[in-house]
């Protein structure tokens, strides 16, 4: 059985990948993780499912990863960066759904992996892992005279923004058309903005209630539009992707992967 400790076990990713873990007979819970001032620290991981697993959620991160064959983590970018470097010392594989890295963290993830195993995606929904495809396949085709925008809407709690899935998206579509993500970016328009550039990929954010995650991928042309979405109605979806991924580095000692790479779509 796979070892698997979750970071930000009293999250809403981490609820979700409790519960990922406990229906799955190829994973076992080894550990689980949470900041120091988490009110559930010291409380059997599975107290909120009825369950009594005999691991204590804690955070004493070595600890918790000894012995184990890989952590998922989604925290926020600073626990991350932790996480990583904790990871590499123990040779403990990481499935990384954390979103808002900068650019500078990212790096550090890349190169870190040239020792380490890691899966680090925005989003790690078949779903979403499919919708990167098909975005590149239509800005392909709708290169020329066709305006990207990006739509995403997240529930109230979100603290980054546009999403990570979001960037993931416009990283797709830039690569596909020519463009650098970094330089065609537009995030947000407001007053006397002037005509729409060509060149430019536009985000748009919307937050509110509950919503799990929608994106839209808009490709506006003369006389017709096209546009790609996807809608998650479950964290279940995020979870068994992660909890997938984990068992994808079962078998791989070191490299970057995506989801592209989980679901064998390069
Ligand atoms: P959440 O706020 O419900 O949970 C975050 C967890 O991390 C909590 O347990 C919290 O105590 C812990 N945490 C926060 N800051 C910490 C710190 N500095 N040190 C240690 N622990 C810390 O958030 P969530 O909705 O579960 O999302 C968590 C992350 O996962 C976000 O970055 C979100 O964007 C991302 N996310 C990714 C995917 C994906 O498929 N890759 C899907 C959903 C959410």
């Amino acid at each position: 059985m796979l070892k698997v400790v979750i970071a930000g076990a009293s999250g809403r990713m981490g609820q979700a990948l409790l519960e990922g873990i406990f229906a799955d007979d190829e994973l076992q819970l080894h550990g689980a993780i949470d900041r120091a001032d988490s009110p559930r620290i010291g409380h059997d991981a599975g107290e909120q499912f009825g369950r009594v697993t005999g691991v204590k959620i804690t955070a004493d991160v070595a600890s918790a990863l000894a012995g184990a064959d890989v952590l998922v983590d989604f925290t926020r970018p600073e626990a991350s960066m932790e996480y990583l470097a904790i990871c590499e010392k123990n040779g403990v594989k990481l499935v990384l759904g954390t979103t808002g890295f900068s650019v500078e963290q990212k790096q550090q993830i890349a190169t870190t992996a040239q020792k380490l195993a890691v899966v680090f995606a925005p989003n790690m929904s078949v779903g979403v892992t499919l919708l990167i495809n098909l975005v590149q396949a239509a800005a392909k085709v709708l290169a020329d005279g066709y305006d990207v925008e990006i739509i995403e809407a997240h529930h109230r709690h979100k603290v980054d923004a546009p999403s990570g899935t979001a960037l993931r998206l416009g990283e797709a579509a830039a690569s596909a058309l020519g463009r650098d993500l970094q330089t065609c970016a537009v995030y947000g328009r407001e007053g006397v903005t002037g005509e729409r550039d060509a060149n430019t990929i536009g985000f748009a954010t919307v937050r509110g209630g509950d919503v799990v995650g929608d994106h839209t991928v808009l490709f506006a042309g003369i006389g017709e539009r096209v546009e790609l979405t996807h809608k998650a109605s479950s964290r279940a979806t995020f979870a068994l992707g992660a909890l997938r991924a984990a068992k994808y580095l079962a078998d791989r000692q070191s490299g970057l992967f995506d989801m592209q790479d989980v679901l064998g779509l390069k």
